[in-house]
């Protein structure tokens, strides 16, 4: 018998008449024979509007109150849930995360899920019951609420998957799967059918945010298959999934950008064992998220470091380089913050060759500047001016044969 964890979004559950689509999909899987679990996320919104109105009242509110404030956005979806599916004669019961068993640890806000302990939903569903789960949250050893971190209904979707074995984990969003680039840059950008878990985290790294990236490494550690896909059109998403060969086939699965880059340089450094130590201990101390980074060989004994960091950390990056500017006596501190990173991703890299030369023969051939590079086993990421990101994405997804219609 199959079986199935299905996942609706905000936006499936952002309404009534939504809800009711939503329960359409689940009644169809009840009639198709499959034992059928669901997640679900608050109504688009909500969570925002929750936690608008605590900072209203007080500007850093008690953590544990928000977890508690927050953590019922996703009860009343999952409960209108219910109740449609009930007026349809479908059996079905919500549960909270506590109610659940999901287990966590660590901070309020933050917190992850330690085990998941769902003999009641196992129990109920192998009994034709689908039961509906309210995402984003746990219940910690002190037995207090918890939530997951934005977009953690995600990762409560797979963990429910994991813990009922079920064959797959739908996630149901409002885009119907993951694009081989952004279609508002390439028109004839592609649905990806199949994507390996590693792909998925690299192409959500660059800026495609459509899971919750723990939610894949989750997925990942336990071989669990998402099924990403539209609640608004019938057709199939994509599947994230194991690696396998046919994903080797094409050198690239896929291009993904990130205009949110700043770059800094740091000149003239005296050369000698632990500077890299001292340029980043203090960038690290600030709690400030460093990228690509290239350090020069050095010439008459001083070098030079340039590193990227989100745009948003760029004016406190720059001050923390400053200081250690002047404390190790180096030549002078530069930044950039009109800069952006466009990659190439693609499990097929390992078997073809060539790959980075392709890539760097495309953009010279578009007269575009690469500022720096850096490299890992599936994926290519060059820095370049923001100015030519579309250029850039557009040239490289026509050389490897991504354009709808390409063979
Ligand atoms: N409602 C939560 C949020 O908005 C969790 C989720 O939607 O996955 O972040
Ligand atoms: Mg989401």
């Amino acid at each position: 018998m199959t079986r199935v964890v299905q996942k609706f979004g905000g936006t499936s559950m952002g309404s009534p008449e939504r809800i009711q689509h939503a329960a359409d999909i689940v009644e169809r899987s009840v009639q198709a024979g499959v034992q059928t679990a669901v997640v679900v996320s608050a109504m688009s919104g909500e969570t925002n509007r929750l936690i608008g109105m605590a900072r209203s009242l007080c500007s850093e509110p008690d953590k544990r109150e928000m977890d508690q404030l927050v953590s019922t956005g996703e009860q009343v979806s999952a409960s209108l849930l219910a109740i449609e599916l009930q007026r349809r004669g479908v059996a079905a019961h919500s549960y909270t995360g506590v109610q659940a068993g999901f287990r966590t640890e660590g901070s309020y806000s933050r917190a992850r899920i330690r085990s998941v302990e769902c003999d009641r939903l196992f129990t109920r569903m192998s009994g034709g019951e689908v039961p509906i789960l309210t995402g984003f949250q746990g219940v910690n050893e002190a037995g207090d609420v918890t939530t997951l971190g934005r977009g953690g209904s995600d990762t409560s979707a797979v963990a429910l998957a994991i813990a009922l074995k079920a064959d797959v984990c739908d996630i149901y969003t409002d885009v119907d799967g993951v694009y081989t680039t952004d279609p508002r840059i390439v028109a004839q950008a592609r649905k990806i059918e199949r994507i390996s878990y590693e792909e998925m985290l690299e192409m959500a790294s660059q800026g495609a945010k459509v899971l919750q990236n723990r939610s894949v490494e989750l997925a990942m550690r336990y071989a669990m298959p998402i099924h990403l896909r539209s609640s608004f059109v019938d057709v199939p998403g994509t599947l994230v999934t194991r690696e396998d060969e046919a994903m080797e086939r094409a050198a690239i699965t896929g291009v993904a950008y990130n205009r949110d880059e700043a770059k800094i340089t740091i000149k003239g450094i005296p050369d000698h064992p632990g500077i890299a130590s001292s340029v980043f201990g203090p960038i690290a101390e600030a709690e400030l998220n460093v990228d690509v980074i290239v350090q020069n060989v050095s010439e008459d004994g001083t070098t030079d470091i340039t590193f990227t960091v989100p745009r948003g950390d760029y004016a406190q990056a720059l001050r923390v380089l400053q200081q250690v500017c002047d404390d190790m006596q180096a030549r002078q501190v530069k930044g950039d913050d009109t800069v952006a990173k466009v990659s190439i991703i693609g499990v097929g890299m390992r078997s073809h060759s060539g790959v980075a030369s392709q890539m760097f023969a495309t953009l010279a051939d578009k007269g575009i500047n690469i500022q720096m590079i850096t490299t890992s086993e599936i994926k290519i990421t060059v820095v370049i001016e923001e100015k030519h990101v579309d250029a850039a994405v557009q040239a490289l997804h026509t050389t490897f044969g991504l354009n709808a219609g390409a063979v």
